[in-house]
């Protein structure tokens, strides 16, 4: 069975961005795949950040994980920070990876513009992503176009440790994109984002739901109820198609093009179908809520089980290193 790994930051909120983008996919993988499922706080912390607000959102995170459909009896569900071999091996991997590389990365452009000072977590953050998944082994990565220049990194790290110290000890992960999709904001800008404020969240009530999306962008041809309008530029009409059945999407597009209804009520429609489709979710989380201490629970197992393959791994790169084992210093000290 191949072995998959997948990390998601602690922005608290599981929106639908991330639902129909990574979690969706990782919740049919665990059925076929041994599957590592990681809340990346370290991740989190290489930007501005509420420290008073860093635990809730981690639990929060993993309780709508688990409302989505993540099962703990099928994968392992940890924290990146209870397993220290993390930052370990970023450790290691940095010794091998040429800052020109890093320094190139478009993510790591792109954010170290917003910074003030840039700063190395930042510039190191592919390296940790590195160490995320070679810790594990893993031969799969699900995730998005805009992460697949950080696994071909992950490669290049994996073949440089590989040709140094131990031929073939690290597997080079494949970048699986084939089901992770875009999700558009709401307000039309870009992706999906929590700090954007631009989310539904697959926990949201029915009416924050409604909320939501009301005033969310549309096709701005359609100006008055009037006005015909072009479905494939909406993100209404992109929506619709994760969230509509057929015969529905196909009215959307019909009603748009003729003016047939307002974008109010093709909202309505939208926001009903989205809530009827979260609502078993809505069920599981309320269950979590009642018992948050088994969601505690969950990730301390979660972290011992991937401790002890961390363990191992990190076992064999000290050995290959020629770092000295523990067990050998003991006599010289007595
Ligand atoms: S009718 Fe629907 S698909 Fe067409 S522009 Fe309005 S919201 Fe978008």
């Amino acid at each position: 069975m191949s072995r998959v790994f997948s990390g998601i930051q602690p922005s608290g909120e599981l929106h639908i961005g991330n639902y129909l983008g990574a979690v969706k996919n990782w919740v049919e993988l665990q059925d076929s795949h041994e599957c590592f499922i990681c809340i990346v706080d370290y991740h989190a912390i290489t930007q501005a950040y509420e420290v008073g607000t860093l635990q809730r959102r981690t639990l929060e995170m993993a309780m709508g994980l688990l409302a989505a459909g993540i099962d703990p009896g099928k994968c392992v569900l940890f924290v990146q920070s209870h397993v220290v071999e993390h930052t370990e091996l970023a450790w290691v991997f940095t010794t091998v990876t040429p800052i020109g590389e890093l320094e190139r990365m478009t993510q790591f452009k792109d954010k170290s513009r917003r910074q003030e000072s840039v700063l190395a977590g930042l510039l190191n953050y592919p390296v940790l992503q590195a160490a995320d998944v070679l810790l594990y082994k893993a031969d799969l990565v699900p995730v998005g176009e805009d992460q697949v220049q950080h696994v071909e990194l992950m490669r290049e790290v994996a073949r440089k440790w590989n040709a140094k110290y131990h031929a073939g000890y690290f597997p080079e992960p494949q970048a699986d994109i084939g089901k992770a999709k875009r999700i558009q904001g709401l307000d039309g800008r870009g992706k999906m984002s929590k700090s954007l404020g631009n989310t539904i969240g697959i926990l949201d009530e029915p009416d924050q739901i409604w909320e939501r999306i009301r005033p969310a962008k549309t096709d701005p041809a359609r100006v008055r109820r009037t006005d015909p309008g072009t479905p494939e530029i909406c993100n209404m009409y992109a929506l619709h198609q994760h969230f509509s059945s057929p015969p529905v999407v196909q009215e959307v597009a019909e009603k748009c093009r003729t003016a047939g209804w307002g974008c109010i009520e093709c909202k309505r429609v939208l926001a009903d179908n989205i809530a009827e489709a979260f609502a078993p979710m809505r069920q599981r989380a309320k269950e979590l809520a009642e018992a948050p201490e088994r969601v505690g629970q969950i990730l301390a197992e979660g972290a011992e089980k991937a401790r002890v393959v961390a363990r191992e791994t990190m076992a064999g790169v000290r050995a290959h290193m020629g770092l000295l084992p523990v067990a050998l210093r003991e006599p010289a000290e007595r």
